[in-house]
């Protein structure tokens, strides 16, 4: 979705209001179940073009323990600036600090863009699918939350057990690969 705002651009005061029903396309860290909802807007403050909006979307991540799949709703917050004829040169905004920053082109905002940066930002770095998430075995791969290996109480007790951490460190850097 594109949002012409030019109008509002050009005429200091104005400000508009936009529904937002966004598909985000997946990518390999992230993926939708459904549209990005919310509502954007936009005012000219006279100086700026301010583009502010709380959106909600509902992700799909991989549990870093268990890598099983795991699904939580994410808040997406907004707070851009962006030039508008008026703004003074010097003046920080969005499009002038960040060369990558795509989202906007001619007064046209390409909402998909701006909300899928968001979303990546806003995504947790480290996500557990609970707090219970009991991982899988470093021997043998098996979900421990699917239930308990056999390698459970081997080679774990006394002067072993420091053998037993090598040995569980090397297998799992060899699942990996
Ligand atoms: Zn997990
Ligand atoms: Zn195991």
């Amino acid at each position: 979705m594109k949002i012409d705002l030019a109008d509002i651009a050009g005429t200091p005061g104005t400000r508009g209001r936009y529904s937002i029903s966004e598909e985000v396309a997946p990518t390999e860290d992230l993926s939708c179940l459904g549209p990005v909802v919310g509502v954007l807007e936009v005012e000219n403050s006279g100086s700026l073009l301010l583009v502010r909006g709380k959106l909600r979307a509902m992700v799909r991540l991989a549990c870093v323990r268990c890598l099983g799949p795991l699904e939580c709703p994410l808040d997406v917050t907004i707070e851009e600036e962006f030039a508008t004829g008026e703004t003074e040169v010097g003046v920080d905004t969005m499009d002038r600090d960040e060369p990558e920053a795509s989202a906007m082109a001619e007064f046209v905002l390409d909402v998909s863009d701006l909300v899928r940066q968001q979303l990546l930002l806003n995504a947790p770095m480290a996500p557990v699918c609970g707090e219970q998430c009991r991982g899988i075995c470093p021997r043998c791969g098996q979900n421990l939350n699917d239930g308990t290996c056999k390698c459970e109480g081997q080679l774990t007790e006394g002067r072993w057990a420091a053998l037993a951490d090598l040995l569980s460190q090397n297998s799992s850097e060899e699942k990996q690969e």
